[in-house]
């Protein structure tokens, strides 16, 4: 596969997706910015395909924006207390897990949220999730290599690693 910046639109996930393909090594390295239903989904199918992904999530959970805060802590959810989706859970269901709940369509924040954990926990996805770890800086090196800084929030810890293709994730 080329080494590709992505830019992870939730409409054209699967698009972007469909373009994964087992690689031979070492071309298999990729970071993926963002553990919301865009990265999650990203790095299931790039452990599936072979690839070792590292996704990196500034806060300390999966979901992303479906994280409801009551307290507004959390600048990067939009959600509000009486949120209901406004697309048919049918149509937001991502391949390999059913929603629990089948009596409608149409979900609140809580339980959009719980299907992602779900997900995460059906994948194994969490041993590949660096959390609270925020990236501050990618750059393409010279050599064609994708260089990625992260900062670990609770101990300030820097680190640059370098990735085949990054997938930006981060809604
Ligand atoms: C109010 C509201 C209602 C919505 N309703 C629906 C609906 O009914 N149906 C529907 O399908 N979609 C709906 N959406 C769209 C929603 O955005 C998508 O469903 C989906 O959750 C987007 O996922 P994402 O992974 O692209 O982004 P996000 O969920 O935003 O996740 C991005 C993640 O990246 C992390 N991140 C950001 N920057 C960095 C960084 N530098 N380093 C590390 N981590 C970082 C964030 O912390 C976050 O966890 C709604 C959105 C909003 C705001």
């Amino acid at each position: 596969m080329r080494r590709t910046f992505y830019k992870m639109k939730t409409n054209t996930i699967m698009c972007a997706l469909w373009s994964i393909r087992p690689t031979t090594p070492p071309h298999t390295r990729a970071a993926v910015i963002g553990a919301g239903a865009a990265g999650i989904v990203s790095a299931k199918h790039l452990l599936e395909a072979g690839w070792t992904p590292d996704v990196y999530e500034q806060y300390d959970t999966v979901g992303g924006t479906w994280n409801y805060d009551e307290s507004h802590t959390n600048e990067h959810s939009a959600m509000y207390k009486n949120l209901r989706t406004n697309l048919p859970k049918e149509l937001m269901l991502m391949e390999g897990l059913d929603y629990k709940i089948q009596d409608r369509s149409y979900l609140n924040h809580t339980e959009v949220l719980e299907y992602l954990r779900d997900y995460v926990v059906k994948f194994n996805l969490e041993e590949v999730i660096k959390f609270e770890t925020k990236i501050t800086n990618v750059v393409r090196s010279p050599d064609d290599i994708w260089v990625v800084t992260s900062v670990h929030l609770p101990s300030g810890t820097i680190e640059s690693k370098e990735y085949d293709a990054v997938f930006v994730c981060n809604g």
